[in-house]
C-alpha cells in the first residue's frame, strides 16, 4: 500500500461558518475521503465526540466558539484529545499562526488556499494519525493474547473510577487464575500453554460484551475483568458465565487437581467509588484474596469479596 493509499478513506470534520468554503473543501477532499461538516463550533464539538473523525479542518474565526475555543475544548476531553487539528483560516500573521499552533492545531493553512497543498497536508496528518492511532493499539494490547494489557487496565480503571464516583454508580472487579497452569505446561509444554491461554482468553471476551467492560491480561496466566456501573450480582453472574464458557472449552488438563479439564478461579469485589472509602488499588487487592479464597476452597470457582477496605 503506498503513501497516498494509505490517508484514503479517512473520516473528515470540516468547520467553517461560511457554507461556500464548506463546499470548496467538500470539493476538493469529497472524493478521497468521507466528510462530515459543521458551521459552528459548538456543533463541531458534538460530532467531533459522536463521530470520531480522524482529522478536523477548522475555520479558526467563527460567530460564538471560534476555533481557538473549540481547539482547547479538543484537548480537554480525553476521548477527541487525539483527533489532529489543522486550522484553514484567512488570519495570516506569524502571531495567528503561532496562537493555533499553541492551542493544539498541527497544521495552518492559510484562505486563499491551494487545493492541491490543502490535499495534500490531509493525506500527511491522516498517515501520520494512523500510524499513532496504531502505535497507541500495540501499547495498549497484550501480543499473545490479542485483549488489553495491564496498562490499559490500570488506566481504564482510574477513569472508570472516576466516572463511577461521579455518577454514584458501582464498580466491580474480577480477578481470573488458571488453575494449575504450571503443571499444565509440565504435562503438555510451553506452546501447549500458549495456545490455552489464548483460548481461554477469547472464551472470556463474550461474557464481559458491555461497551464499557474490559477483559485485561494481568500477567502471566491472570487475567482481570473491569465492569463498571455493575453491583455484585452482576459481578456474579459474569463469573458464573465465565467458569461455564471455560469448562466448556474441555481443553484436557491430566494433571489438575480441580478437574479433568482446564478451569479457573475468580475472586469477585464490588464497590461504590463515591463513598471515599477506599481507592482502586484496594478494590483490585479484595478481588485478588477472594481469588485467594477460591483457590484454597478447591479451585474451578468464584468467590467474593465479603467488604473492601483500604
Ligand atoms: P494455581 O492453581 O494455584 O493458580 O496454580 P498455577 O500453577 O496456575 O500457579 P503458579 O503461579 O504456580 O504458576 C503459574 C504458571 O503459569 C507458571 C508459568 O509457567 C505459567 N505461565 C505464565 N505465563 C505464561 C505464558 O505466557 N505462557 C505459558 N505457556 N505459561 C505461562
Ligand atoms: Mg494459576
Ligand atoms: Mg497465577
Amino acid at each position: 500500500m503506498t503513501w497516498t493509499d494509505q490517508a484514503r478513506n479517512g473520516r473528515l470534520l470540516i468547520v467553517d461558518d461560511a457554507m461556500e468554503n464548506i463546499q470548496i473543501l467538500n470539493h476538493a477532499l469529497g472524493g478521497e475521503h468521507e466528510v462530515l461538516f459543521a458551521l459552528n463550533g459548538e456543533k463541531a464539538l458534538e460530532l467531533a465526540h459522536e463521530q470520531r473523525p480522524d482529522l478536523i479542518l477548522l475555520d479558526a474565526v467563527m460567530p460564538g466558539l471560534d476555533g481557538y475555543d473549540v481547539c482547547a475544548a479538543l484537548r480537554a476531553s480525553p476521548d477527541v484529545l487525539g483527533i489532529p487539528v489543522i486550522f484553514v483560516t484567512a488570519l495570516t500573521t506569524p502571531e495567528d499562526e503561532t496562537r493555533a499552533l499553541e492551542a493544539g492545531a498541527v497544521d495552518f493553512i492559510t484562505k486563499p488556499f491551494n487545493i492541491a497543498v490543502v490535499r495534500a497536508r490531509v493525506r500527511t496528518h491522516l498517515t501520520l494519525k494512523r500510524q499513532s492511532d496504531a502505535m497507541r493499539e500495540l501499547t495498549l494490547t497484550d501480543a499473545l493474547t490479542g485483549v488489553a494489557n495491564r496498562r490499559s487496565f490500570n488506566d481504564t480503571l482510574d477513569n472508570e473510577w472516576r466516572r463511577c464516583a461521579r455518577a454514584q454508580a458501582m464498580l466491580s472487579v474480577i480477578m481470573i487464575d488458571i488453575d494449575h497452569f504450571k503443571r499444565y505446561n509440565d504435562a503438555y509444554g510451553h506452546q501447549a500453554g500458549d495456545i490455552c491461554l489464548r483460548q481461554v482468553a477469547n472464551a472470556m471476551v463474550p461474557c464481559a460484551g458491555r461497551t464499557p467492560d474490559l477483559l485485561a491480561r494481568y500477567g502471566g496466566e491472570e487475567f482481570v475483568i473491569l465492569l463498571p456501573q455493575v453491583g455484585q450480582q452482576g459481578a456474579e453472574t459474569v463469573a458464573q458465565r465465565i467458569l461455564a464458557s471455560v469448562r466448556e472449552l474441555a481443553i484436557p488438563h491430566r494433571m489438575s487437581s480441580a478437574s479433568d479439564t482446564v478451569t479457573v478461579s475468580l475472586g469477585v469485589a464490588t464497590v461504590m467509588p463515591a463513598d471515599g472509602h477506599c481507592d482502586a488499588d484496594a478494590l483490585v487487592r479484595s478481588a485478588d484474596h477472594a481469588l485467594y479464597q477460591a483457590k484454597e476452597s478447591g479451585r474451578n470457582r468464584f468467590c467474593v469479596a465479603s467488604c473492601v477496605q483500604q
